[in-house]
């Protein structure tokens, strides 16, 4: 545990079986009331850690709200550890709801139904009892408390505003405090890794979403920004200008591959370059095939939006081409 800001601590919390290896939450100590950023996979090595935390600090649970920025179980998984029936849980509407819905079985026939409508072969339908999102979700349905964007958080010194930075997930937020220049932007900018972007569903532009928030992000005044995974970023700007210009790439990369004729999302991502594992599609595992689909997935959409493709359904497949 570092102390990065004044009263602001950054907890590694292990996210065993993951690549992504750490979560970082940040626990913030206040007069009145403590803040806890995040808080990891529901997994018992990451609960010693957050609550050996929790304790080196003596932050009172009672008196220690909790904020978690969006609904992946590396993010909101421990949530039950932390919540009493004193304190607060804040999440956004949207995600505070998709939260509890992954102790639904709607939401994960849901998931294998969009599984389906990407095209893939059913050898190859992932089982989603094995999705870390299924096996290290929270333990319990928990009450939330809504913020949206413009809403105020203060902790001790800080008063922290909440930012909308949907994309990555359909309800994420992020904080900003303007005095010091600090923002916690979750999984919405990471270093060396690009977020995950998929489609959670048709009837919005969710990579529109979020680039439009990776440029709203971009014009805030941040001289420090705390992300989700992996290191500080020095330079937000520069960052995003990184994400922005990969995403172009990817877009060009799904309307190359549609010029050798219409294709469903699966196939599409067949031919795209991805960064992982030699970069072939066709020898990913199941699960990182299911990511990289997604990633092409909502893109097509993006495409669709934009009108540069068009969209039908044949059998239960989405299959795409060029307009
Ligand atoms: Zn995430």
């Amino acid at each position: 545990m570092i102390e990065i800001h004044p009263n602001i601590y950054h907890v590694k919390v292990p996210l065993m079986h993951s690549p992504l290896k750490e979560l970082n939450c940040y626990m913030i100590r206040g007069d009145k009331r403590n803040l806890i950023i995040d808080t990891g996979f529901n997994q018992p090595e990451g609960e010693a850690i957050l609550l050996s935390a929790i304790k080196e600090l003596n932050f009172d649970l009672d008196h220690t709200d909790i904020f978690i920025t969006h609904m992946h179980s590396d993010h909101s998984g421990l949530v039950c550890s932390l919540k009493t029936p004193k304190n607060q849980a804040y999440a956004s509407k949207v995600d505070g709801a998709l939260i509890n819905a992954l102790l639904t079985e709607q939401y994960w026939q849901d998931f294998d139904q969009r599984t389906i409508l990407m095209g893939f072969p059913e050898s190859e339908i992932l089982d989603y009892t094995e999705h870390p999102a299924y096996m290290y979700r929270l333990k319990s349905h928990t009450e939330f408390t809504h913020i949206k964007e413009g809403d105020v958080i203060s902790v001790g010194d800080y008063t922290f505003k909440v930012v909308d930075m949907a994309g990555h997930t359909p309800g994420q937020v992020g904080l900003y405090e303007e005095t010091h220049k600090l923002c916690f932007c979750a999984d919405h900018i990471l270093a060396k890794i690009t977020p995950n972007i998929i489609a959670w569903d048709l009837k919005n532009d969710h990579l529109g979403i979020f680039l439009t928030n990776l440029r709203k992000v971009k014009a805030m005044e941040i001289h420090h920004l705390f992300s989700g995974h992996r290191t500080v970023i020095p330079c937000h700007k520069t960052r995003v200008d990184e994400l922005l210009a990969h995403h172009e790439v990817r877009l060009g990369e799904v309307l190359e591959a549609l010029k050798n004729g219409s294709k469903n999302v699966y196939d599409t991502a067949c031919f795209m370059k991805w960064d992982f594992a030699g970069g072939n599609f066709a020898d990913f595992p199941v699960q990182q095939k299911w990511f990289a689909a997604s990633e092409a997935f909502a893109h097509l959409q993006h495409l669709l939006f934009n009108g540069a493709v068009t969209c039908s359904e044949h059998d239960g497949i989405l299959i795409y081409q060029l307009s």
